[in-house]
């Protein structure tokens, strides 16, 4: 369908205003042009069923799993993908070949050695493909995808199981990071694990990208059906293992002793040790060589990991949900403490009931904290996270509140990406902005003053006005993305703080996302989803919003350029003239007059010399009222009706403010006027008043007040990059400079 030829001209409203008719796909019967799935909406199911070892002498990873595929799609699958993440590790991967890098002054061993000199032996090693009967499967391995061919198509509503056999050599995730991997405590030689990324995974295949088979190259994240997941873990039998889902033996893998505080933490206030620092010591001393299977089952996620250590602590409380008890769980080594044992399970219990409020009750049992020092990074129901205090225990302001921040972060994300499930490997403000913008909010209720790094408007300025090569617009691929941390986490989550608390307010917007929310979790939702959502269930249009803020890199810079004051001529002939005499009073004089009036230089006129010459009009005085006026001004009053006479007894101040918009997007205009007498007044304009010109706009504003001053953006909540530039009467931000001594 075409609609109309995009308007071209920055400095016109219609282009800042225009609808994203080009820019957004058009609705169908699977996405409706509300922004909620269609009545013809679909979506993939994927059921797993695994058995998984750790090898903690070699640190590998070994699996045998049954996927079941359900194709929920009209149409035949011929072939089926499956995403092999591992596989960005192996020698030969894509994502070695296109990094980049600049040799520095000082590098460690580290970086030199993960850099160029990577000689791990990572990735995939797949021993077998096989269906239903044994059979061998034919399969194709392009880099970290691997497509499977069907010898007959699998039909709309059919379903396939087969079955994959794999190893991998876990990475050092400690010396050199990564999303998941293993960290050596050498004193001790143990190992603690966290795993994810760990199995090959189905690609997502929908109605949009039809599979979603965009190779991994290590930063667009994950794009995952739901399904069910049946999952044995079998490790040494003196390890603690954490994992998506719930734990379906409790009795073959915990002590009576766990079990009785297990149950204790179901209806605690606090936190209650399930493995306590005292006794996790004791654990790690040992090294079993019998082993342990912990079966785990999980309903409708995305996604499956684990954390697995001799070294864990454990604590556990309960988090009421209506009837149901939900268990925030943390798993952490002594390392970890104290930051861990005080924060970690207190904040995920904080995280889940402040995103509920939001969105929805949490829907799963259990949500896990663990830390690994070397990430942070989220899975269904558990989260990696780092924080650790220095080995004397003592630790940084900083580093605890980076600590807490990125637990909310984390756990936070089982709501974005893991239940709304967006497409992280196109779109990762999807899930990191909106999830940055919840833990925003969380971290306001955590305390007060609490140091988030993103979230106000004021915070985004620097990176807004930066240059501009190094800006691309939220609206970019994930790997494509310049700036990650401000570009998919900082501008998103501002950009919908700053719809909460000034476009749209808090009761319009909280009820538009939280429809977004419900209408999305266990599905699928796209960008467009998204945006029209929030205007359908709002009835604010907020296309001139998305386009500025999301699709474009224009900054916000509003500036007051002009003020002039008027007031409606009285026709009370006397107090006009008498008004009149006083301007004239303060009026600039020329340089002429002043020389020669005021430095005595002409010493004596023509008529001081012969003051015979005057006549009447030398002796007049300019501001003495006449008769011919008043005449003149009575009829004009008397012409007047009484509504314009009463008006013009009010004796207003008209303001008239010209305003120009230098960074290019539009916001609305908020104004603190100051009057003489002390008062102020706030005064907030709608974007719209740049709907017509978008580069210049003069707006009067009426008053019986004298005015004072005006400031622009008053509460910070526009991101307005120049601050200069908004004070009548001029003011400047105070900034210092530095001397330096010279010698
Ligand atoms: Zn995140």
């Amino acid at each position: 369908m075409i609609f109309s030829a995009q308007a071209q001209n920055p400095n016109q409203g219609a282009t800042k205003f225009q609808q994203l008719y080009q820019e957004l796909p058009t609705p169908t019967t699977y996405r409706n042009a509300a922004g909620a799935p269609g009545h013809e909406y679909w979506q993939q199911r994927a059921d797993y069923d695994m058995k998984i070892e750790i090898d903690d002498e070699k640190q590998r990873i070994l699996g045998e799993e049954t996927i079941t595929y359900y194709n929920n799609s009209p149409d035949a699958l011929t072939y089926l993908w499956v995403q092999l993440d591992q596989n960005v590790r192996a020698q030969e991967s894509n994502s070695h070949k296109v990094s980049t890098g600049s040799v520095r002054e000082e590098m460690s061993y580290r970086q030199i050695k993960s850099q160029w000199h990577n000689n791990f032996d990572g990735g995939f090693k797949i021993e077998a493909v096989t269906d239903r009967q044994g059979n061998k499967m034919n399969y194709t391995i392009n880099k970290t995808m691997m497509r499977i061919d069907l010898d007959r198509p699998l039909s709309p509503r059919g379903n396939i199981s087969f079955k994959i056999k794999w190893w991998y050599n876990v990475n050092d995730g400690g010396n050199f990071g990564g999303r998941s991997g293993y960290e050596y405590f050498p004193e001790e030689d143990n190992y603690m694990y966290h795993i994810a990324q760990f199995f090959p995974r189905m690609c997502s295949y929908n109605e949009t990208d039809g599979w979603q088979n965009k190779q991994f190259l290590g930063r667009g994240e994950f794009t995952l059906s739901f399904g069910d997941y049946n999952v044995a873990i079998t490790a040494p039998a003196d390890h603690t293992v954490g994992a998506t889902g719930e734990l379906q033996n409790a009795r073959q893998v915990m002590t009576s002793t766990q079990l009785a505080r297990f149950e204790e933490a179901k209806n605690a206030e606090e936190p209650i040790m399930i493995t306590s620092q005292a006794e996790a010591e004791e654990i790690e001393k040992g090294k079993s060589t019998e082993k342990k299977t912990w079966i785990f089952k999980a309903k409708n996620v995305r996604d499956f990991a684990f954390c697995s250590s001799r070294k864990f602590i454990w604590d556990a409380q309960g988090v009421k949900f209506g009837n149901r008890t939900v268990m925030a769980m943390s798993y952490y080594p002594k390392e970890g403490n104290p930051l861990w044992e005080r924060y970690s399970t207190r904040a995920i219990v904080h995280t889940l009931k402040v995103y509920s409020r939001y969105t929805f009750d949490y829907p799963y049992p259990t949500a896990i904290s663990t830390h690994a020092n070397f990430t942070g990074m989220e899975y269904p129901m558990i989260c990696f996270n780092f924080g650790r205090p220095r080995p004397d225990g003592t630790y940084s302001e900083n580093l605890k509140y980076r600590m807490i921040g990125v637990i909310i972060h984390e756990v936070g994300h089982n709501y974005f990406p893991m239940i709304v499930n967006s497409d992280e490997r196109q779109w990762t403000w999807m899930d990191e902005g909106l999830n940055t913008f919840l833990q925003y909010l969380t971290e306001c209720e955590w305390e007060r003053d609490f140091p988030s790094r993103r979230g106000p408007a004021h915070k985004i300025v620097n990176y807004m006005r930066g240059d501009k090569n190094n800006i691309v617009p939220i609206m970019s691929n994930s790997e494509s993305i310049l700036q990650f941390g401000n570009n998919a986490y900082g501008k998103p989550a501002t950009a919908l703080n700053i719809l909460r608390e000034t476009i749209m307010g808090r009761e319009l917007f909280d009820h538009a996302f939280k429809e977004y929310s419900n209408r999305w979790k266990f599905k699928h939702p796209s960008p467009a989803d998204f945006f029209r959502t929030m205007e359908d269930a709002s009835g604010v249009d907020l296309d001139w919003f998305w386009r500025g803020w999301f699709y474009s890199t224009d900054h916000v810079d509003i500036s007051i350029d002009n003020v002039k004051a008027y007031r409606l001529n009285s026709h009370n002939v006397e107090k006009e003239i008498a008004l009149q005499k006083e301007w004239d009073k303060d009026a600039p004089k020329g340089i002429s007059h002043i020389r020669n009036n005021e430095n005595k230089e002409v010493k004596e006129t023509l008529m001081e010399k012969y003051p015979k010459l005057r006549d009447q009009y030398n002796d007049r005085d300019p501001y003495r009222v006449t008769d011919r006026q008043k005449q003149l001004s009575e009829f004009y009053i008397k012409s007047l009706d009484e509504k314009s006479k009463a008006l013009l007894e009010e004796e207003y101040n008209y303001y008239e403010v010209q305003f120009s918009n230098i960074g290019g997007l539009v916001m609305p205009i908020i104004l603190e006027m100051q009057y003489t007498d002390g008062s102020s007044e706030i005064i907030h304009i709608p974007a719209e008043i740049w709907r017509q010109r978008a580069d210049k706009v003069t707006k009067v504003f009426p008053t019986k007040k004298e005015l004072k001053a005006i400031i622009l953006d008053p509460f910070l909540e526009t991101a307005d990059t120049d601050r200069d530039n908004n004070y009548y009467p001029q003011r400047r931000e105070p900034t210092r400079f530095e001397m330096y001594q010279n010698n």
